[in-house]
């Protein structure tokens, strides 16, 4: 029996699942309020169904010591809709050269460090960065690219981008990058999550790393198992780093959605307002929203029979939970945070209804089957449909 004067929320044929987790997002507060805010980017997570996002340091100022985390703790808990656990910088700046305040950092609420943006910048310094995170107990998410390689590029390498006329990269950009990680990984024993993994090749050595017992994670993006290079047009939305791939890559990274390789579904919500995107494919900066499409883009490869149900709850649950070092499950006295979600409700997405402060996303008028129904963040219903 429910106790009286309580809220009876029906859940009959909908699906109740422990609170998504996105482990990858920028919020852009502090310093780019035009383009989103904590209050605005929790509401359209909220609205995708996640209970918790991870907010990634790359804001201005950036995420580099304990008084901007604070900042951001603070303003979370006055102005967030879900709960928001912010990244530290791992070297001052993300410049690449001393490192942050990182035990500082995580007394004041951080989760994970990265320099995320870019890679961090060389061996030895990611070595010094994973000596302090194994002994903090911190996961290292890395943006896995070889700079020499990347070298100016707006796109995949391969037919599409010479047909567009636009400066591409090869995926040997992020898998080199990952070579590297996992073997300074290995020296240091540190937690290594690979963010945003788009090639096979990288999704072979992460494949290997587990085989051989090392403590490597990895994530790929909704926009990653869901488009190809062969989508990139002359339009901003299609631009975004790491660049969408070729089909093989595409499909390796579906096969490692289900085969457990990959651990974690996460949006890389990277919202930039009209005004900056609205400028040449070369000049804009990278970057797609993704809160409010990624359970609908889930659902497609359920229904397409390429992952369970269950599979690709995991990813957005367990999955990053694990990453983290959490545990994520429905159980008495664990915190209510649930994601009600349909697998059948039929709706069409519009940016322009969007609750993110900006639009830039290749999903525009893309009909789903399939959306988040209620979130609910420590017992408080904060999203319904
Ligand atoms: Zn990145």
């Amino acid at each position: 029996m429910a106790p009286q004067n309580v809220e009876i929320f029906d859940a009959t044929r909908l699906i109740v699942a422990p609170g998504f987790i996105d482990i990858h997002a920028h919020l852009r507060e502090p310093g780019q309020e035009s383009s989103e805010t904590i209050e605005t980017g929790t509401q359209a997570a909220a609205r995708g169904g996640f209970t918790a996002v991870c907010c990634m340091p790359n804001t201005k100022p950036v995420n580099d010591n304990a008084s901007v985390t604070r900042f951001i703790v603070d303003r979370a808990k006055a102005h967030g809709n879900v709960r928001v656990w912010p990244i530290g910088a791992a070297s001052v700046g993300s410049m690449g050269e001393a490192l942050a305040e990182i035990a500082a950092m995580k007394q004041a609420g951080i989760v994970a460090v990265s320099d995320d943006g870019r890679p961090i910048a060389s061996a030895k310094l990611l070595r010094q960065v994973m000596e302090y995170c194994r002994a903090l107990d911190l996961p290292v998410i890395d943006h896995c690219e070889d700079s020499s390689l990347f070298a100016g590029a707006v796109m995949r390498e391969g037919k599409q981008s010479v047909r567009l006329g636009l400066r591409g990269m090869p995926a040997a950009t992020e898998s080199l990058a990952v070579a590297r990680d996992v073997q300074v990984g290995e020296l240091t024993g540190c937690k290594l999550h690979i963010a945003h993994l788009s090639a096979r090749a990288s999704l072979e050595l992460v494949r290997a790393a587990k085989a051989n017992g090392l403590p490597v994670t990895c994530e790929v993006t909704p926009h990653h198992f869901t488009l190809t290079d062969e989508d990139v047009q002359y339009d901003t939305r299609y631009k975004m780093n790491p660049p969408l791939a070729s089909r093989e890559d595409r499909d390796a990274l579906i096969a490692g959605l289900a085969d457990g390789t990959v651990d974690a579904i996460a949006t890389d919500h990277a919202p930039h307002e009209e005004a900056l995107k609205q400028v040449e494919f070369d000049r804009a900066p990278f970057g797609v929203t993704g809160f409010e499409t990624a359970l609908g883009l889930g659902l497609e490869l359920v229904h397409a029979g390429n992952i369970s149900l269950l599979r690709m709850v995991e990813l957005f649950t367990s999955g990053p939970a694990h990453v983290l070092g959490m545990q994520r499950r429905i159980a008495e006295n664990e915190p209510a945070d649930l994601t009600i979600f349909s697998t059948e409700h039929k709706w069409k997405f519009r940016a322009e209804d969007s609750a993110s402060k900006s639009r830039n996303s290749p999903f525009d008028g893309r009909e789903f089957r399939g959306a988040p129904m209620a979130t609910i963040v420590a017992g408080k219903i904060v999203y319904r449909r």
